[in-house]
């Protein structure tokens, strides 16, 4: 595979790491200035230096937060957070850092220790969040067999940890619903993502617990700990509906939620409810969208480098256009509306309240 064919395979493969490039419908004239709002992308992976970062980000009046994500397999727990520390310190004015923990050893008697003092060091290094990730319910097993849902009891005195802190809790927990459906329509918004990623395609392995056992699982989780401010990553795994992601926005004060890699979901329903969703919860919905990078660029061409980053300048600029624009638009096979969302709105989903999330000055 050439570096572009690996890139495209890449934006497939991670699917819930990146949205499909999609055609873009008629254009109106866009009535804000995108330049002078201010962003944060909440959630994204930009793991390996580009020379073409540092001038991007600021074209988008941008910052973004880099969320560590632990795979655990036969080699034992992969991480990303070395190169996300780097990335930091090459560009500290754009990059901030996520940690993550995973429930590998969560029958250890030292568990809770040994992981705390971790994050303690990984917080002393810069991490403003840390990330919970979906092998919490549907991968990882305690010696007893049993899946190891997020509101385990085990988990507590980290979360008692974090909150003495002050550092909030990325969640992404469980899975888009159609994980538990079979892959039978090709226009399904993840219809590639578990083509691609079977071995989270929950309908094929049904000892995977049900969806609504792992939402409940992490719903008794949020409403445990009301004093820990919690980021729901994927609309809370709810994408598919904004009622179910509001009934919960209700209920849990403590709850914020950022749609990355979901906006098809949105696309998906009636343009005028996802509106009156986002200017009704426009305190507690952040901007995420898991662009990022995956590999070296070592060798590559200029015009390599071009066309990855016109993939993700052409992608931020659709998601741009959902939210401040009324045009008519395709997010992920889904034919949209915009939300025409005011400049109000704006400042707050894109910028304001990550930063209040994080703790920026
Ligand atoms: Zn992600």
């Amino acid at each position: 595979m050439n570096n572009i064919t690996y890139f495209a395979f890449l934006l497939i493969v991670v699917g819930s790491c990146s949205p499909a490039k999609e055609k873009t419908g008629s254009s109106q004239p866009e009535a804000i200035d995108q330049q002078s709002i201010r962003k944060i992308d909440v959630h994204a992976h930009y793991r390996y230096p580009r020379p073409y970062l540092s001038s991007f980000f600021q074209d988008w009046n941008m910052q973004a937060v880099l969320v560590d994500v632990a795979h655990e397999d036969s080699a034992g727990i992969r991480r990303s957070w070395e190169e996300y520390v780097d990335m930091n310190i090459e560009n500290p004015e754009i990059f901030y850092l996520c940690s993550s923990l995973v429930g590998v050893g969560i029958d250890d008697p030292d568990f809770a220790t040994k992981n705390i003092e971790r994050l303690k060091e990984e917080i002393a290094t810069g991490a403003k969040m840390v990330k919970v990730w979906k092998n919490f319910g549907m991968v990882t097993k305690d010696a007893s067999g049993n899946f190891i849902q997020i509101d385990d009891a085990r988990l507590q005195p980290i979360w008692d940890f974090l909150k003495e802190t002050g550092i909030p809790v990325m969640a992404h927990i469980g899975e888009p619903v159609q994980a538990w459906r079979p892959l039978d329509d090709p226009m399904n918004p993840h219809y590639e993502y578990y083509k691609n990623n079977p071995q989270y395609h929950a309908f094929a392995h049904p000892e995977i617990p049900g969806y609504e056992t792992i939402i409940a699982a992490r719903d008794r989780w949020i409403a445990a700990n009301l004093d820990l401010p919690i980021l729901c990553a994927h609309m809370g795994s709810m994408s598919h509906n904004v009622d179910m992601v509001a009934e919960r926005l209700d209920k849990y004060p403590n709850m914020m939620v950022e749609p990355a890699a979901r906006f098809g979901d949105l696309a998906s329903q009636n343009s005028d409810k996802v509106r009156e969703f986002y200017v009704k919860y426009q305190d507690r919905i952040m901007f995420g969208t898991d662009f990022g990078n995956y590999g070296p660029a070592k060798g590559w061409t200029a015009e390599q480098l071009n066309a990855e980053q016109d993939d993700l300048d052409a992608t931020y600029n659709d998601l741009w256009r959902y939210l401040s624009t009324t045009d008519s638009l395709v997010i992920r096979k889904q034919h949209t509306r915009g939300l025409g969302l005011s400049r109000e709105v704006l400042e707050k989903v894109y910028f304001q309240n990550a930063s209040n999330f994080i703790g920026l000055q």
